[in-house]
């Protein structure tokens, strides 16, 4: 059985947002998963190219808990539970809208994707629709984020590496934990970059 990241594509190259698993919460309150005070059960991919791949989901006290397999190249599939907090926000017309918050940076959002092991937001994941609007500090948080998520590490660049993953020789996550720094260096480079570039704008 094939689990999340088992798909042919998306392991060689940095992924597009068409080619990865995602949950969207429109969707899932469509499917009646929010109308009982807690539900359980399992859904399917729409989307990715991954037939097989399904989770399983158990929602109570506006939490989402998901648990699903992760494959990564040359590793034995993983399972991986997620908790997301389910938020209802009063529209201005009435009624109330349904959002997910992000694991990650708890922003509410309609769509969380799997580019690794975690369902987190877009931007969290720095995916992008396009790579050719890309700015250019934009690109080097994009290039960050991607080794982050290769390192199963925080994406947040200001949280510093500390977990070796499993199975991974320590001279390569040396040269990774470099690598990154240079990554997290050339961003702020190229914020400042920007800043001096467009001085009107700094105060
Ligand atoms: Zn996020």
């Amino acid at each position: 059985m094939g689990g999340i990241g088992s798909g042919r594509r998306f392991q060689h190259r940095g992924p597009n947002l068409e080619e990865v698993p995602q949950l969207d919460v429109r969707t899932l309150k469509r499917n009646g998963l929010f109308d009982q005070s807690t539900s359980n059960g399992s859904i399917k991919w729409t989307n990715s190219g991954l037939p097989e791949a399904a989770l399983e989901y158990a929602y109570a006290d506006s939490t989402l808990c998901i648990t699903y397999a992760v494959k990564a190249r040359h590793t034995a599939s993983n399972v991986v539970s997620e908790h997301i907090f389910i938020d209802r926000a009063a529209c201005n017309y009435g009624g109330t809208r349904t959002w997910f918050l992000c694991p990650n940076c708890n922003a509410r959002k309609a769509i969380l994707y799997c580019a690794s092991k975690r369902f987190l937001c877009r931007q969290c994941y720095g995916l992008n629709y396009t790579c050719q609007n890309e700015v250019y500090p934009d690109r080097m948080i994009r290039k960050a984020r991607k080794l982050r998520s290769k390192l199963g590490a925080p994406m947040d660049l200001s949280q510093p590496i500390s977990e070796r993953p499993h199975g991974m020789y320590r001279t390569t996550f040396e040269r990774l934990i470099k690598q990154d720094q240079d990554n997290i260096k050339s961003v702020v480079g190229a914020y400042s970059q920007r800043l001096m570039s467009n001085p009107k704008q700094t105060r």
